[in-house]
């Protein structure tokens, strides 16, 4: 069965990177956190928009949340779906509150304090985030695949498109199913 994995993306606009640029990073890998990796925005400047240039400049840091239920004996379906619920309850305070605690202890050693030096969080969460990839661990590709091709049979002038449907999460899946979607429709004309 395919059950889409949560996924939270979370922006926190901060008034400059100071600690950053003092510590020497621009992205931390955190994997014992709730938050496995945090990153300074890429510098990418379009049109009348500029990068943050200096340390002294603002700067958005994205953080990635997945939540999920490890270490107690669930495989992937079963944590994606106790993340989900997980995800539910959770509130912005929540949120707020781990932000703070794991960049002040991340980021403290470099002169970051929270109070200052944040201008503003965005949590965007998406329940049902990336379509679920088959893993080595515990599924059979092979098996995965005919229940791939079963499920995305047509029903009557209904194709099926959709990353699920290629069992993968990313865009160029999507694109490939809904072309193969188009296809099977065209054959019916
Ligand atoms: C946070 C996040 C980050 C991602 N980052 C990347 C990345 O960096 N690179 C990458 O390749 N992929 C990324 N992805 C995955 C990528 O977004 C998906 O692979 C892609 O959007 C799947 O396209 P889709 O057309 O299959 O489905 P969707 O984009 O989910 O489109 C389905 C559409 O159907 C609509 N819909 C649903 N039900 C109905 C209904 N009953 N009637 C009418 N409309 C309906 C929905 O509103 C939606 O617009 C990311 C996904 C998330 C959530």
């Amino acid at each position: 069965m395919n059950v889409k994995a949560p996924l939270v993306y979370i922006n926190v606009a901060m008034r400059n990177w100071r600690a950053w640029a003092k510590l020497g990073v621009n992205a931390v890998s955190n994997p014992g956190g709730m938050f496995p990796s945090m990153s300074l925005d890429f510098p990418v400047s379009l049109g009348a928009y500029h990068f943050a240039r200096t340390p002294d400049d603002p700067i958005v840091a994205h953080l990635l949340f997945v939540p999920t239920e490890p270490n107690v004996g669930l495989g992937m379906r079963e944590q994606y779906r106790a993340g989900r619920t997980k995800l539910y309850t959770m509130t912005f305070g929540d949120f707020e509150t781990n932000i703070r605690d794991e960049m002040t202890r991340i980021l403290g050693p470099g002169g970051f304090v929270f109070d200052r030096d944040v201008a503003g969080i965005t949590v965007n969460r998406w329940a049902h985030g990336y379509a679920y990839t088959p893993e080595s661990l515990t599924d059979d590709p092979a098996v995965q695949k005919v229940r791939a091709e079963v499920a995305r049979q047509p029903i009557g002038r209904v194709t099926i498109a959709n990353s699920d449907a290629g069992w993968d999460a990313y865009t160029d899946v999507a694109i490939d199913e809904a072309h193969r979607a188009i296809t099977e429709i065209a054959a019916m004309a």
